[in-house]
């Protein structure tokens, strides 16, 4: 229902000359019709008495004019002794005065002229009569003007003479000067009103500019919604230009934010937002590619794998910085739209710069859709170090099943000539007996490794302490290698001190692990070098060093050959069957016994691995 049907007519008056609803132009439009009722009013009544008071005088003054003309006809003609002129002039006088009365008296003599001729009798005027203390006076007192003068007849005597005239204030005063008040207070009034009326609307629209800035003292800075401070249109100029600024406010704001969130996105290393950070903290590399494979945005991973400066790359055709063409092609069927499935492929990427170091790159390039102009993502992950170890398992399983394969082949062929000439040659039959022997425990060895390293893996690897006897450990030591270092013609000494302590360890682990180092230091010396085995104790731990003049190990690998499955970069070793697991193992092994495993190496002139093992080692701390 719209509220101008429900007015009633004084309702619609108030409306038009105050105006809708509260504000301060209510209070400004009241005020103004207060002051103008008060100014109308004032005037009115300044009005009413200024004009009493001009119309008092006046009735005074025609008084006191009535009273001198009677005052000089009465001494001349009472100084001729003429009472009856006198009487005619006073009744005629009074009459055309509008006096009330009129009246002489003679002092000590009494009245002589009246007023009212029909009243007074006319006597005659005496010879002289005597003067009193009469005075002249004038009184103006309940709506009668009382003027009484001194009469001094020469050589006579004196009187009294007083005039009254009825004096009543009019209380509308004169009718046209009511009329003119009433038409220039109406006028004003109207004047006021339509002045008011014109300004109404301006007032408004400053209340609401007010109301809104005192809403807004109640926001703390850059809280200020726009919302809060824009005032309607309606309520004229002001509220149109206040509403100007604010939205040149808001545009400046917009502009400031845009710029800086611009000046972000272009300063390297910069990020506009939780989108952005995690994009840029992602350890895989991200790059948006366009339609024409130029580069959209790239996160600091990619642009590490590209080997350039973010900022550079940003804008640019991606091809610039990918040279394997099978990315390209992949990545163009994808941003043209030919492929729809994600595509993924493998690029080696060699640093010439790093001794032809090299890294493989997984691209996955995936099609997105084409919304804002981004037409691909690429992820990229470095997945060298997975293909590094998928390689070293590969090799591991291949020299499992060769050490497998080995013994077992020597193991049988060892027993058919048992079982053909043992028989006959005892030396024969022993030699075979002890091959087998040796045969198996290689074979006991390999498994045990193997089996060592998914226990590792698994981490349920336990060890069984016991008292060990080095020298019987030692001289199968000796045994197991003389064999190899006699077909490599390699010099292969076993140095031991006068007296071996005792050793609480795990027999068979210690002895897996002097076995790798050992084996090692046969397999990377080559035919005619020395390898030597010392062993001491300085009461404290047994220390084994093993030492070769083999081909050494660069400083930069000497700690990483500890890991699982890492076996050296130098070409010569390619050659040499491995899996790379021995020295992590024998390592992990020695250090679950307190101790440890060291290297000391020269490329090209040989290596000296140092086992050492505490010796006080209680079996149940080593158990646990
Ligand atoms: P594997 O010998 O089966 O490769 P290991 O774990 O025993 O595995 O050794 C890891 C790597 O350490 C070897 O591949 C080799 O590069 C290096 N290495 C070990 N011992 C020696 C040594 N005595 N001389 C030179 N390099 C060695």
């Amino acid at each position: 229902m719209r509220t101008s049907q429900t007015k009633t007519r004084g309702g619609w008056v108030s409306s038009w000359l105050i105006g809708h609803g509260g504000g301060p132009q209510v209070a400004v439009g009241a005020t103004m019709l207060g002051l103008l009722a008060l100014t109308v009013c004032a005037g009115g009544a300044w009005t009413f008495y200024t004009q009493a008071r001009a119309q008092r005088e006046g009735e005074v003054r025609a008084a006191s004019s009535s009273a001198s003309t009677l005052v000089h006809a009465a001494e001349a003609l009472l100084g001729q002794g003429d009472a009856g002129s006198l009487q005619h002039i006073f009744s005629d006088s009074a009459i055309d005065a509008g006096l009330e009365s009129a009246t002489l008296s003679l002092d000590g003599v009494g009245v002589v002229a009246d007023k009212n001729i029909a009243v007074v009798t006319v006597r005659e005027v005496p010879a002289a009569w005597g003067s009193g203390p009469g005075v002249a006076q004038t009184l103006v007192q309940d709506g009668l003007i009382s003027v009484t003068r001194r009469v001094h007849v020469e050589g006579k005597g004196d009187g009294t003479l007083t005039v009254a005239r009825r004096f009543q204030a009019s209380p509308t005063g004169d009718f046209a000067a009511q009329v003119g008040l009433g038409g220039i207070a109406a006028g004003v009034g109207v004047a006021g009103l339509l002045a008011y009326r014109s300004l109404r609307s301006r007032m408004r629209g400053l209340g609401a500019i007010r109301a809104a800035l005192h809403q807004a003292s109640a926001f703390s800075s850059g809280e200020l919604p726009a919302s809060a401070m824009r005032i309607s249109d309606d309520l004229g100029e002001d509220a149109l230009l206040w509403n100007r600024l604010i939205t040149e406010r808001d545009n400046a704001v917009a502009r400031r934010d845009i710029e800086s969130a611009a000046a972000r996105q272009h300063t390297p290393g910069a990020t506009g937002g939780d989108t952005a950070t995690a994009f840029d903290a992602l350890w895989m590399g991200l790059i948006v590619l366009d339609t024409e494979a130029r580069v959209r945005a790239i996160n600091g991973a990619a642009a590490v794998f590209l080997k350039h400066p973010r900022q550079d790359i940003v804008s640019r055709d991606l091809g610039a910085y990918v040279s394997d063409p099978a990315v390209m092609d992949a990545v163009q069927g994808v941003v043209k739209g030919k492929t729809k499935q994600r595509v993924v492929v493998e690029t080696t990427v060699v640093d010439e710069a790093k001794d032809l170091e090299r890294t493989i790159l997984r691209m996955t390039i995936r099609p997105m859709r084409k919304e804002d102009g981004a037409a691909a993502l690429l992820v990229v992950e470095d997945i060298t170090q997975q293909r590094v170890a998928d390689e070293s398992r590969n090799a591991f399983v291949a020299q499992a099943t060769h050490e497998l394969r080995t013994p077992l082949t020597n193991i049988r062929l060892y027993l058919e000539q048992l079982l053909e000439e043992g028989d006959a040659d005892p030396l024969v039959k022993a030699r075979c007996i002890n091959a087998i022997s040796h045969q198996a425990r290689r074979l006991e060895r390999t498994v045990g490794d193997m089996l060592s390293v998914s226990e590792i893996e698994a981490g349920t690897f336990r060890l069984h302490t016991d008292d060990v006897r080095l020298e019987t450990l030692l001289e199968e030591l000796r045994e197991d290698f003389s064999a190899a270092a006699a077909d490599k013609e390699i010099d292969f000494t076993v140095e031991l001190p006068p007296k071996l302590p005792l050793l609480t360890a795990d027999r068979d682990k210690v002895a897996m692990a002097l076995h790798n180092l050992v084996g090692n230091a046969m397999k990377y010396t080559p035919t005619g070098g020395k390898v030597m085995v010392r062993v001491s104790d300085d009461g404290q731990a047994l220390r084994v060093d093993v030492s070769d003049n083999g081909i050494g190990i660069s400083e930069e690998e000497q700690e990483l050959v500890f890991e699982k499955f890492y076996r050296s970069k130098d070409k010569r070793i390619g050659v040499i069957t491995g899996s790379g697991i021995g020295l992590a193992l024998a390592r992990q092994v020695v250090r679950l016994h307190g101790g440890d495993i060291r290297v000391q190496s020269v490329l090209d002139k040989g290596s000296t691995f140092t086992l050492t093992v505490p010796l006080r080692q209680s079996a149940a701390k080593l158990a646990a």
